[in-house]
């Protein structure tokens, strides 16, 4: 595996690269998750870039900025065990050079759930995608579903942008127990983690809903919330159903002709967790 840091070392090392290139961008601190995008474009594709980098500009809390985990060693060897061939860390300044002045916007699918909580972060997240495709030009990109608003809007960014580029969606790797992996849960207390499996657990509670016929949103949100609720170490950031496909809000009762996102955030602490589940009619 090559470890390159500036955007020409990286094209240098492209250059001779084998394609299909597949290309996932991480914000490091890498755990399985992480290595499940790595290891699908491997499958996929010839060569495959990862890049770690902490986007100050999705941050809209300092403190989390200057709290989130870093740990350049071990995803040095995360990546390389996962098949990742150029493993890209580049500095800040690689990223927005000085004088840099223009910020990627999606409008509409940022309105609701992470977009309404976290002012601004989207037009980080899109502003950093749209230059780490634009250095990478990869012919494929992996994206967690685990983070479902980033998917949809990156999805958005490359059909407005005309970006040659597919998105690959892979669904979310947890832990045997359920709750998703995430680079968070390793500031959480063991108190704390044996709380936050109420997160995952409403989300089946609200699946198994579902399944035995439920179609009341009400009646789903209640599944999911129960048990977060009535934790003291969790609070609700939101927790929401919305169309899959637009994320605009459900109605009273969803109807079997679309896919239904349930998607929820939930502080833990300082440590704010999100997660969701997709539930259609069979
Ligand atoms: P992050 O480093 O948290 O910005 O995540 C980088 C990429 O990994 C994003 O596309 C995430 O959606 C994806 N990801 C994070 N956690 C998981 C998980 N538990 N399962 C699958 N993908 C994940």
């Amino acid at each position: 595996m090559k470890i390159v840091r500036t955007v020409a070392e990286l094209r240098d090392a492209l250059a001779d690269a084998p394609r299909p290139v597949g290309f996932a961008p991480t914000m490091g601190f890498l755990h399985a998750g992480h290595q499940r995008l790595f290891r699908r474009s491997a499958s996929e594709c010839a060569t495959t870039v990862a890049s770690v980098f902490v986007n100050p500009t999705q941050f809209n809390d300092p403190d989390d900025l200057l709290s989130y985990p870093r740990d350049a060693e071990g995803d040095t060897k995360r990546a390389a065990q996962a098949g990742v061939d150029i493993l890209w860390m580049p500095a800040e300044s690689d990223i927005y050079p000085a004088g840099n002045a223009t910020t990627v916007s999606v409008s509409g699918l940022t309105d609701r759930l992470c977009g309404a909580s976290r002012p601004g972060h989207f037009d980080g997240v899109a502003t950093v995608v749209a230059r780490l495709l634009a250095a990478v030009l990869p012919d494929n990109a992996y994206f967690g579903e685990k983070d479902f608003q980033q998917l949809a809007v990156i999805r958005r960014l490359v059909a407005d942008l005309l970006l040659p580029v597919t998105i690959v969606g892979v669904p979310t790797v947890r832990e045997p127990d359920g709750l998703a992996l995430s680079s968070r849960n390793s500031r959480l207390s063991l108190e704390q983690r044996a709380a936050a499996l109420a997160i995952s657990t409403g989300l089946k509670a609200l699946q198994d809903e579902w399944e035995q016929g439920v179609r009341s949103a009400g009646s789903l949100r209640k599944a999911l919330t129960e048990a977060i609720d009535t934790n003291p170490l969790l609070t609700i950031d939101y927790a929401e159903i919305v169309d899959a496909a637009t994320l605009e809000p459900s109605g009273e009762i969803l109807t079997d002709n679309r896919a239904w996102l349930a998607a929820v955030a939930v502080f833990c602490g300082e440590v704010r967790l999100i997660d969701n589940c997709v539930v259609e009619a069979a």
